[in-house]
């Protein structure tokens, strides 16, 4: 079903944006000889602490791992409950898991597909210790309630902008809200280091703390010496000359991720049978992570991943982002545990379109006249069977 005619058109859900600069700073590296722990892990810090506007910036190995050091050095762990939505990525919630605390999952806003703020004091009971507000797709969270309610009922506050980097909301670029914040670098994320993260924090000794625990437990200058229980969460020397070649051009890089998703916009905005994401929210700056589309209500999730096969078939990547946390098979114990009807038919209808900086306008022209004309052969009938046509 998915194999492709030759010549087919091959457009791909993401790609990184890796120019001659980026790999020249990485060869560079390679002659030096110093591949770990040298300059570049220092500059590349300074790097994202100033574009953030914060003065700790301590990088690691993965988001994830800075998800997981980040409540692992706040102090939560076994009988804490951290506030977290289940449309994201799965490693909010593991991260939570990690550190033997519980995920309890919160409904989200249709439109922002962030957190409903309105939904969390409901969630909150007398083992609530945070809230992990993520940015979904480059959208800040609603920074203000939930500062707000955090301050009311004395929770810590770890933000999630693994998809934000250089998002804003209210003129403060996301991750410099919380206690700490975390960003992610893997290839498809806004810039990326192959694989990375980096943790923001106000607290000098939180990020001393977050230092040691990347690093085996190590504080002093001793590499035999081990204060605590520590990881090896480092990011690698290469990896910090990406990142830093990256960051050179954010600006220019997020630029033409919102031009496309403007393209995007243009070209499907008259498509009734598609709900498209804000191009604007007040009080907000988008960071564009993924384009995401959702199909209207009359489609069924059966519906939606015919049409993603559908559309591979015609060599267009289209992504499931995302499919809810409590649904995942090694959430089965959360499966029932919270009602969550927003997410479950907003995520069942999802649509990522290939979303990277260098896609071509002919590309994401094609990109849209396919998927138009796959929706136009498509009446989603009640039964929500797909139309044969498109199942052949
Ligand atoms: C990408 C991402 C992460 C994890 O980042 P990795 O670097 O892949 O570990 C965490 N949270 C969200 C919301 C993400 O999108």
């Amino acid at each position: 079903m998915n194999v492709l005619p030759p010549n087919a058109l091959q457009i791909p859900l993401s790609a990184p944006d890796i120019g001659e600069a980026e790999i020249e700073a990485v060869v560079s590296v390679l002659r030096s000889g110093r591949l770990s722990l040298g300059p570049g892990l220092e500059e590349f810090e300074h790097c994202i602490a100033n574009y953030i506007g914060m003065p700790h910036a301590v990088a690691v190995s993965s988001g994830t791992a800075g998800l997981h050091l980040c409540l692992l050095a706040l102090g939560i762990g076994a009988g804490d409950e951290v506030l977290v939505p289940s449309f994201t990525f799965i490693a909010a919630a593991n991260a939570i898991r990690f550190v033997g605390a519980t995920p309890v999952f919160l409904d989200i806003d249709p439109v922002t597909l962030n957190i409903d703020p309105e939904k969390i004091a409901a969630a909150i009971t007398p083992q609530s210790r945070a809230i992990l507000a993520v940015h979904t797709f480059g959208i800040p969270a609603e920074m203000e309630p939930i500062l707000a309610l955090a301050r009311k009922h004395n929770l810590l506050i770890v933000e999630d902008a693994c998809e934000a980097l250089g998002a804003e909301y209210a003129g403060k670029k996301v991750g410099s809200f919380g206690d700490a914040g975390v960003f992610a670098f893997y290839p498809n994320k806004q810039i990326t280091t192959g694989e990375g993260g980096m943790i923001v924090t106000h607290d000098a000794k939180l990020a001393a703390r977050l230092r040691a625990l990347r690093n085996q437990g190590r504080s002093g200058g001793d590499w035999f010496d081990h204060q605590e229980l520590g990881y090896n969460y480092r990011l690698s020397e290469l990896a910090c000359a990406l990142g830093i070649a990256q960051m050179q051009r954010i600006d220019a890089i997020l630029a033409q991720r919102e031009r496309v998703a403007r393209a995007y916009d243009e070209a499907l905005r008259d498509e009734a049978r598609l709900l498209l994401p804000p191009l604007t929210l007040p009080a907000r700056h988008i960071s564009w992570f993924v384009y995401v589309a959702r199909l209207s209500a009359e489609f069924s999730q059966h519906d939606r991943d015919a049409l993603l096969s559908a559309l591979a078939a015609q060599g267009i990547a289209c992504g499931r982002y995302f499919s809810p946390i409590h649904q995942q098979p090694c959430y089965a114990a959360w499966r029932h545990r919270h009602a969550l009807p927003v997410t479950e038919s907003h995520a069942a209808r999802t649509l990522a379109l290939p979303f990277f900086t260098q896609i071509a306008p002919a590309q994401i022209a094609a990109v849209a006249q396919t998927l138009q004309s796959a929706l136009a052969a498509w009446p989603a009938t009640p039964s929500g069977e797909p139309h044969a046509a498109l199942c052949s």
